[in-house]
């Protein structure tokens, strides 16, 4: 499903109340240094007929437009998400609009909390990482614990190196959030030891404020795909719930 909006919502959620979502990506189209076996946007090549993205003035002009109608209607803002169709830090003015909106966030909603959802390919870059160390919570996606099984589940853009990443994500000294996506393929098992196992030290190694953990919830582009009930993933998730790591799991 391609968003076709740059700035959709809001949506409620009990987790992130009035969220505002933002959407670098082309208005019909998806761009994405990874290609996600399960990305709910469907495969890259699905979405290529329109690879125009908004500008930063464009991007600014609709989120002004809708808070300003959110707060003649009173409705209340409570946080701003990038999480479009691809991955928002690959938009080339993506530092300036960070900061666009914060200063939008702190003139009209200056209580909202500003996430953005990467899957960290651009991280190593001073710039992006600088970015993204203004917003309250960068949500860092590492699926699995070698670039091997990296390939089964995300297909990422030639040059990926997940050591690379984990060395990017350590700067954050801590201060980020891990998201990782639990699933079973015909050839990937995130509960599988040596995937699993693997996983978990990274997370030792970065020890991330927060671990998010969620499974399949939308139709996916790979078929015959399984998701993992909460109880499962709680189970597998003992380990690091025992040593203190704060973990969410969504099921
Ligand atoms: S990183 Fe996100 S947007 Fe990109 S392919 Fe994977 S799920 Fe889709």
């Amino acid at each position: 499903m391609i968003r076709e909006e740059t700035v959709f919502g809001p949506i409620k959620s009990r987790r992130l109340g009035n969220s505002l979502g933002i959407n670098l990506m082309p208005v019909n189209g998806k761009i994405c240094s990874f290609d996600c076996i399960y990305c709910e946007c469907g495969w890259n090549r699905d979405g290529r007929d329109d690879t125009r993205l908004p500008t930063a003035d464009e991007v600014h002009e609709a989120l002004e437009t809708k808070l300003l109608r959110m707060k003649a209607e009173g409705t209340p803002v409570d946080s701003f998400t990038f999480s479009g169709d691809g991955e928002s830090t690959l938009h080339p003015d993506f530092p300036r609009i960070i900061d666009d909106t914060i200063a939008l966030r702190d003139r009209y909603f200056p209580s909202a909390k500003v996430s953005v959802l990467s899957n960290a390919t651009q991280v190593h870059r001073k710039e992006i990482f600088d970015a993204l160390c203004k917003v309250d919570n960068p949500i860092m996606k590492i699926d699995a614990p070698t670039n091997e099984w990296i390939q089964k589940i995300n297909h990422p853009a030639p040059g990926y190196d997940v050591a690379r990443v984990i060395e990017a994500l350590k700067q954050f000294d801590g201060d980020f959030v891990l998201q990782t996506m639990f699933l079973k393929s015909r050839d990937f098992d995130s509960s599988t030891p040596e995937v699993l196992c693997g996983w978990m030290d990274i997370v030792r190694l970065l020890k991330p404020r927060e671990v998010m953990v969620y499974t399949i919830d939308r139709p996916t582009p790979e078929e015959g795909l399984q998701k993992f009930t909460v109880e499962e993933m709680r189970s597998l998730l003992d380990p690091l719930i025992r040593e203190g790591f704060h973990v969410q799991i969504k099921g």
